[in-house]
Order: structure tokens, then C-alpha cells, then sequence
């Protein structure tokens, strides 16, 4: 967390720190010539907020101790996500499945060029640059009375739903679930993907595995949610607006857009965080006038001025040119890995 950053500021910081986190990954993995990409779920918790940003195929779910389950992650197939179908072919890309020669076309909808069944990731170098890095964002706030997650990636959801996951290990310890999600999984017949899971239990404090030595307090949870939430300062009445604020389930972010200029957008709180003269992507110093905006070259650019920041070096311009199908890119280089 920066120094000059309090919890609240820095949670809403989180969505645009993300998205360049991202780009910049994928960028520094372009120069190292990788080609092989990854999808990526990246969660944050902090306190009772969880940050979600993802990438690709894996999931991450959320079920709340008072019941249901949330998705925090976006699934970026081709196959089910029209919007980046659309994306794509826009930005230069063909969308088909894979053609074996008599006529038949086989599996499930590719990107070409690169044949890649996902419309984003980090690292996939030997695809169009129309597959791009930037998440899909989205930070809930769970209650007082905490909840599970479970991340994985695609072999197990493959085989099985979310609610099978949450009910295949209900009860059991997060090491054991995530075995036995695993299990499961792996027990379906049919083809095998990557089969990963990793399972985490936010728990109130009650129910901590290790009973801490407190003191008895009132309002249990109080602590951890006054650092997200401003409240007047009115103490002749605390206890009982604790007792009446409501604790519950909330969402506090979600954004998918693959637009740059829409995600790194100033209209968010916090200008401060991408300063003048720094790249808003990657954090370079940039000397005054050579700061590219993030909203030049905008096709709808409404209110906006060119000049208005925040902006990018002349290295993360380009990138987002590429992802966006404004300068040729076809494949990055000649592999024949997925
Ligand atoms: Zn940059």
C-alpha cells in the first residue's frame, strides 16, 4: 500500500492499479519474447473488501455466509462472449472455428491468427494484439460474517458448476476442499485442462481457526469495516448506529471494458495516483509535452480534450494502438504454441 495512500483510497485505487499492473506485465513478457500467455485471476483482500481482476478462463466465486454465489471473475471465451467477438473482429481479428480441411469445422470458436479460444490474457505473444491484457475488474464487500471463495482455473470448471464446487466440499477445512474440488474434477471423464484450485476462508472473528486472546467488545467486525466505510462522528449515538448500520453482502465495483482510455479514465477518484508527468500504464517519467494522452486519437472522445490527461509514454501509446487494431500487428512472432 503507498505510503501517502489511507486503506479506503487505496481500494479504490485498486481497479486502474490493475489494469496497468496488466498491461505492463504483458508488455515487459513481450520484450522477454515469451510466448506461451496465462490467464489470471489476481484477489486481493483486504479487510472485508475482495478485489478481484481477471483475465481469461479461470474463475473466481464467492459465496457469502448468508447464501448464493457471486461471480468476481469474467469468462473471456470466444465461444460464450459475444461482446469480444465483436471487439475483435473490429480490431482486425477472425473469429472461427478450427477447419480440418474437408470442410468440417472442429471445437470450439478461435481467434486467428494464433487460434487462441480466449479473447484476453497475459503473455500469449505468437496472437493478434487484439488479444489484449487489460481485466475484467469487479470488489465486493462481504458482511461481518465472511464467506469463501474458490479460485481455479478452467479443468474444473469444466467439469463442474459452482454450486457443485461450494457443495462437493461444504464443511471441510480450505485445504481439503480445494483437494477434493480437485478430485472431483479430475473424476469427470472427458478432456483434461489445466486443474487448479485454491480455496480461502474469510471468517469473522469467532471463528478464527486460532482463537486470538481479545478483549470482549462490543460489535464484533466493527473495526475492520470502519476502515472502508465514513461515518459523521457523532459519538453520543455509536453503539447504536453500529448495531442499525447495515451489514451486509455489497457491491462496489465492476468494470470489463477492454478500452484503455475508458479504464485509466481520470473521472476516477485519485488523480493523484497516475501523476502528470508519468506514464499511467507503466510509470515511466515523461517529460512535459511528450506525454501522448490516453484520449488522443479517440474516435468518440465527447467531452475530452486531446491534452487532458492522464497519459502514456510512446511505448505503452503503441501498445494501445495495437490492441486496439490501429496499427498492422498480425503475429507477434512465428510459434506454433497455444
Ligand atoms: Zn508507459
Amino acid at each position: 500500500m503507498p505510503s501517502d495512500l489511507n486503506r479506503d483510497e487505496w481500494v479504490a485505487a485498486l481497479p486502474r492499479a490493475f489494469v496497468a499492473g496488466f498491461v505492463k506485465t504483458d508488455k515487459e513478457l513481450q520484450e522477454r519474447a515469451q510466448t506461451s500467455g496465462t490467464t489470471v485471476t489476481f484477489v486481493i483482500i483486504e479487510g472485508w473488501v475482495i478485489s478481484v481482476a481477471s483475465v481469461g478462463d479461470s474463475r473466481c466465486i464467492l459465496e457469502p455466509a448468508e447464501g448464493g454465489v457471486y461471480y468476481l471473475s469474467a469468462d473471456h471465451r470466444l465461444e460464450i462472449n459475444e461482446e469480444e467477438r465483436l471487439r475483435i473482429t473490429a480490431s482486425g481479428g477472425e473469429v472461427g472455428r478450427l477447419n480440418t480441411g474437408g470442410g468440417a469445422e472442429i471445437g470450439p470458436l478461435r481467434c486467428w491468427p494464433g487460434g487462441l479460444c480466449l479473447s484476453r490474457s497475459i503473455g500469449d505473444m505468437d496472437v493478434g494484439e487484439f488479444i489484449v491484457p487489460v481485466p475484467y475488474v469487479k470488489q465486493m464487500k462481504l458482511s461481518s460474517a465472511g464467506g469463501r471463495l474458490i479460485i481455479s482455473s478452467d479443468g474444473v470448471w469444466d467439469a463442474l458448476s459452482a454450486e457443485t464446487a461450494l457443495d462437493c466440499c461444504r464443511g471441510m477445512a480450505p485445504d481439503a476442499a480445494a483437494a477434493q474440488i480437485v478430485k472431483d474434477a479430475v473424476g469427470h471423464k472427458g478432456l483434461r485442462d489445466d486443474t487448479t484450485c485454491i480455496v480461502i476462508d474469510i471468517l469473522p472473528h469467532d471463528k478464527l481457526p486460532v482463537p486470538l486472546p481479545q478483549p470482549k467488545k462490543q460489535g464484533k467486525g466493527v473495526l475492520f469495516k470502519s476502515m472502508f466505510r465514513k461515518k459523521p462522528c457523532d459519538s453520543s449515538s455509536n453503539v447504536e448506529k453500529e448495531y442499525i448500520e447495515p451489514d451486509m453482502v455489497e457491491e462496489l465495483f465492476e468494470e470489463g471494458s477492454a478500452s484503455l482510455s475508458e479504464r485509466l479514465d481520470s473521472k476516477y477518484p485519485l488523480c493523484n495516483m497516475f501523476k502528470l508527468f508519468m506514464c499511467a500504464v507503466c510509470q515511466v517519467e515523461i517529460k512535459p509535452g511528450e506525454g501522448i494522452s490516453i484520449h488522443s486519437g479517440s474516435s468518440n472522445p465527447g467531452k475530452l480534450r486531446p491534452w487532458d490527461g492522464p497519459f502514456l509514454c510512446s511505448s505503452c501509446q503503441e501498445k494501445r494502438d495495437a490492441m486496439e487494431g490501429k496499427r498492422p500487428s498480425g503475429r507477434r512472432c512465428d510459434s506454433d504454441s497455444d
